[in-house]
C-alpha cells in the first residue's frame, strides 16, 4: 500500500471513529446499545492507527512516520525525498 493511502485511510477512520463513538452516545438511549456504539467506534480508531502502523512508513528504507505530524518532503532517517 502507498504510504499516502494508508495516511487518508486513518484521517478517514480517525474522524469516523469520532463520529460513531459520539454518535451513538447521543443517538441511542439503552446503555447497551451505547457500549456497542463507543467499542464499534474504538475498534473503528485502533483500525486506522494499526494499519496506519503498518503501511504509513518511508518507501526507501522503512522507517516509520508518524500519521499525525505533517507530511514530510523526506525521510528523517535516510533524507530521501519521498513522493507523496
Ligand atoms: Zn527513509
Amino acid at each position: 500500500m502507498k504510504p499516502k493511502l494508508s495516511l487518508l485511510i486513518y484521517r478517514i477512520c480517525f474522524a469516523a471513529g469520532i463520529v460513531i463513538l459520539l454518535g451513538s452516545i447521543v443517538l441511542f438511549n439503552t446503555m447497551s446499545a451505547r457500549r456497542i456504539g463507543v467499542f464499534a467506534g474504538l475498534g473503528v480508531e485502533l483500525a486506522g492507527a494499526i494499519q496506519a502502523n503498518i503501511f504509513y512508513k518511508c518507501p526507501h528504507c522503512g522507517k516509520p512516520i508518524n500519521p499525525r505530524g505533517k507530511q514530510p518532503a523526506k525521510c528523517l532517517n535516510c533524507e530521501k525525498e519521498i513522493k507523496w
